[in-house]
């Protein structure tokens, strides 16, 4: 047979069990109540706490801002809330799901609100202390997700670099700062010599490699304010800012001979390969974005055809520069 409990009793029980912490406090911040769920949690046992500051147990509470945030339990008599995504803990608990939980501390929402007296006073008020650990890793997780999902959809899988639609986006902004500011930019596209062979002898997991090699020697050779992509196969765009097609020519160069000494190992094979630069720097009259990258392009089609391993510059057929046959 049960009996029945008497207020006081149950209230007490459901206080002592709940997975909730529960703290009454005075104006001054003196602890009257202190649960199991705060003792466990803070290993301040209740009878140590009980009749001091708060404070005075826990120094990485801002006592400052605390007080300010709480003065509206007194003054209006009404709730104060603060969420983790505001303040990622009140009290630094640990984490007590040691194997599922990667995260290092406690994340807490607190609620505070007034306990009005018989006489009809707030002479002091409760905190609620709630465990949202796991509401803020799942929220976490699915914004560090989110973050990986833009970067993925930005990025090129096999190389690293910007894909194409993703490069274009940022090459038309780049156009336009360029044209705006009237600095010398110059757009670089260079293209993998004779690459259908390659996949040809060695196989299409071969080529990949070789594209994945030449990407990394790529982003060696630029300027990290420098907007590299891969435009197509084994095609890549780079645009080089602040670079007039002078300076650009050495970095063209410094490509060309860098992938001509490059071997790319693959099943006991040493592939050596080289590419094609076409280079061509904004001119003030330009039309559009695409009709600069038109030039280059165009630039390349003019290495191509000038015998591949090599770099030329848009407008300069009369004059070909053609650099680098040894
Ligand atoms: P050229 O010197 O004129 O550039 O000759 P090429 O053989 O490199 O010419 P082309 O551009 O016609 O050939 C590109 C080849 O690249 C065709 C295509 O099968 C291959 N390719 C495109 N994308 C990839 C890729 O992601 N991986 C591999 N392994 N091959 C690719
Ligand atoms: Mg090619
Ligand atoms: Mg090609």
């Amino acid at each position: 047979m049960t009996t029945p409990m008497d207020a006081g009793n149950w209230t007490e029980a459901l206080v002592n069990s709940i997975e909730v912490g529960v703290v009454i406090l005075d104006r001054d911040f003196m602890v009257e109540a202190w649960n199991p769920f705060m003792a466990n949690h803070s290993s301040v046992p209740a009878k140590r706490i009980i009749g001091t500051s708060l404070f005075s147990h826990f120094p990485e509470i801002d006592q400052h801002w605390l007080r300010l945030k709480s003065e509206p339990v007194f003054n209006l008599r009404s709730p104060v809330f603060i969420i983790w995504e505001q303040r990622e803990y009140l009290f630094k608990f640990g984490c007590d799901r040691p194997v599922t939980c990667d995260a290092d501390h406690m994340y807490q929402n607190v609620t505070m609100f007034p306990l009005v007296s018989s006489s009809g006073d707030v002479e002091r008020f409760c905190m609620l202390v709630y465990d949202v650990t796991d509401q803020a890793l799942g929220k976490r997780g699915i914004e560090r997700l989110n973050e990986e999902l833009k970067i993925a959809s930005r990025v090129d899988g096999l190389t690293g670099l910007f894909n194409r639609r993703y490069w274009q986006d940022r090459f038309e902004n780049a156009y336009k700062l360029a044209m705006r500011r009237e600095k010398p930019s110059t757009a670089m596209m260079l293209d993998i010599d004779h690459f259908k062979r390659i996949n040809d002898t060695y196989g299409h997991q071969a080529g990949d490699k070789v594209i994945h090699a030449l990407a990394q020697l790529v982003k060696r050779c630029i300027r990290e304010t420098d907007l590299a992509g891969r435009y197509g196969g084994e095609e890549f765009a780079v645009i080089l800012t602040d670079s007039t097609v002078k300076n650009a020519t050495i970095v063209a160069e410094r490509i060309r001979r860098f992938a001509q000494r490059l071997t790319v190992e693959h099943e006991g094979n040493e592939i050596s390969f080289t590419v094609s630069l076409g280079l061509a720097q904004l001119e003030v009259d330009s039309k559009s974005s695409m009709a600069w990258l038109e030039q280059a392009d165009q630039a390349l089609y003019a290495a191509k055809e000038g015998g591949r391993n090599q770099y030329r510059l848009f407008g300069d057929d009369e004059n070909p520069v053609a650099i680098g046959l040894a």
